[in-house]
């Protein structure tokens, strides 16, 4: 596929082109366009008048595209579903998940496109400014670059490009290097709706080349960008020469505390949902550490090793299949490398953690001690440390003692302990029952220290992607009252 520029579907200037490759059988798929920072220039350089021409735009017709693209993806779904499982590796299963997210997304930023209220601030608090008045409303940005990771990739997009467009922006998109097709196609349907010339473009290629050249862009206003904590911290440094708005979604270390109230067979069926066979153990939320109070560790474990054996790990595309591989190679040799870290620091592998070219099966940790790096890192695939605790103080402070601040999860029944986790844990949603692995697009999603600088969701991203313009009357109404006399 190529990539839009202009208005045109477009090779790279120098011709460079990268290969997409199904993860879990090495087949090629497509090859795309492998862009550099003269490609990356050219798209700030027509988004120039992408921006100018949406700020015309008016509210309705920004709706009414949005709403075509979300009926465009329902009536593909099928399609876009396969195409995406079969460069992305996620299960079909997941992958329809995410497809119904992007459409419900796409549907529910279109609503918001109609409501982005100002205000009007009576003058009069201020001695001499008694008769003034001023009204302040949210304008658009100008031009955003949406910079996209590889796990859910169509979810995570549809929040950043309906989210900009919506709003009023002009968009550059940078979809993941592994995964471009489906939202290049999505990027089809986005140039058949009635929004103007350049209000859309996509430039693929490697993050550091093409992405970096669009962060140190002058002619871009925010960077609105969800990945690692490493990129984001690239990014956040580069931006800052341009002074633009940086919008960061990153890693996470996300913790389960069950308290003794848990039945342990429920909560290890949860567990393994929220670990392995969600995004095959690729998400930012997952549930990456478990603390288990002390009278059910040993039911938990147990029960954890029982649903772990029982998953079928393999095809995704078949539909039986819980786990599949992991996006690349590279990321599976990280993984193992991970699980070696951990073993040699000490803790007990109980279960899988055995790497088959980009599959690794799901991997289950004992013994483990907070300050392992198998705990303290983000472990980006299928490995469930397990680590017991007794006072609730001891698992917030170990939840708390994290670089991370995503999502936290609570297993309980008792109303206290709930209201004291929403109280003290340092993250950005605390989740009642359910693993950490759940995000609702209608709620504000980011977390804390190095998950991220913001938070994203329908209502809260709409602000984001815009600024307040005030028009200030200080003298509104200076003889208004002979004039109504
Ligand atoms: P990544 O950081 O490697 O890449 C993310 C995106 O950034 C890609 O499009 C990449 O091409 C681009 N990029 C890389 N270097 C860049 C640079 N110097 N300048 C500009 N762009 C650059 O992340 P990934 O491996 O695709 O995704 C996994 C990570 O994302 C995990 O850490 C995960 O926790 C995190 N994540 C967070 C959330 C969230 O909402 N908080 C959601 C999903 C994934």
């Amino acid at each position: 596929m190529k990539m839009l520029i202009g208005g045109e579907w477009r090779d790279a200037a120098d011709s460079a082109v990268m290969e997409i490759r199904n993860p879990a059988t090495g087949e090629l798929v497509d090859t795309v366009p492998a862009a550099g920072e003269a490609d990356a220039l050219a798209a700030v350089q027509f988004a120039q008048q992408g921006r100018q021409a949406m700020a015309g735009t008016p509210a309705h017709v920004r709706h009414d595209a949005l709403m075509s693209v979300a009926a465009r993806i329902e009536r593909d779904a099928e399609d876009l579903a396969a195409l995406l499982a079969r460069e992305n590796g996620k299960t079909r299963r997941e992958i329809r998940g995410e497809i119904a997210a992007a459409i419900r997304i796409f549907r529910g930023y279109a609503e918001e496109a109609k409501r982005l209220f100002g205000r009007v601030t009576p003058l009069d608090t201020i001695p001499g400014l008694e008769d003034g008045i001023a009204l302040t409303t949210r304008v658009p940005r100008g031009v955003v670059v949406a910079i996209v990771p590889f796990n859910y990739p169509v979810e995570l997009w549809a929040h950043k490009c309906a989210g900009a467009l919506a709003a009023g922006n002009a968009l550059i998109t940078k979809p993941p290097e592994e995964c471009p097709l489906a939202l290049l196609r999505i990027s089809g349907y986005l140039a058949e709706t009635a929004l103007p010339a350049n209000a859309h473009q996509i430039v693929t290629g490697v993050g550091e080349r093409v992405g970096a050249a669009l962060v140190r862009a002058a002619g871009v206003q925010m960077v609105a960008m969800t990945g690692s904590t490493a990129t984001g911290r690239a990014i956040a440094k580069a931006a800052a020469e341009t002074l633009k708005k940086v919008h960061l979604e990153l890693g996470g270390n996300d913790a389960t505390i069950l308290f003794a109230d848990t039945d342990p067979a429920a909560a290890a069926k949860a567990l393994v949902k929220g670990r392995f066979s969600s995004g095959n153990g690729q998400i930012c939320c997952a549930v990456k550490r478990v603390f288990v109070q002390r009278p059910i560790y040993d039911a938990v474990c147990a029960a954890v090793l029982r649903e772990t054996a029982a998953l079928r790990i393999g095809d995704p595309m078949d539909d039986t299949t819980d786990v599949g591989p992991l996006i690349t190679e590279r990321a599976a040799r990280r993984v193992e490398q991970q699980i070696a870290q951990g073993v040699s620091e000490g803790a007990t592998l109980v279960a899988g953690g055995r790497r088959d070219g980009n599959f690794i099966t799901p991997a289950v940790f004992t013994g483990v001690r907070a300050d392992m790096a198998v705990f303290r890192e983000e472990i980006f695939g299928p490995v469930l440390p397990l680590v017991p605790f007794d006072a609730i103080d001891d698992a917030f402070a170990m939840v708390n003692d994290s670089p991370y601040g995503l999502q936290a999860a609570v297993f309980t029944q008792d109303l206290a302990t709930v209201m004291s986790a929403y109280r003290r844990l340092d993250v950005g949603t605390v989740v009642i029952n359910h693993p950490t692995a759940i995000r609702v697009e209608s709620l504000p999603f980011g977390g804390a220290k190095g998950s991220g600088n913001g938070r994203e969701g329908i209502h809260d991203t709409l602000i984001d992607m815009t600024e307040a313009r005030t028009l200030l009357i200080p003298y509104a109404f200076a003889g208004s009252a002979e004039a109504a006399a």
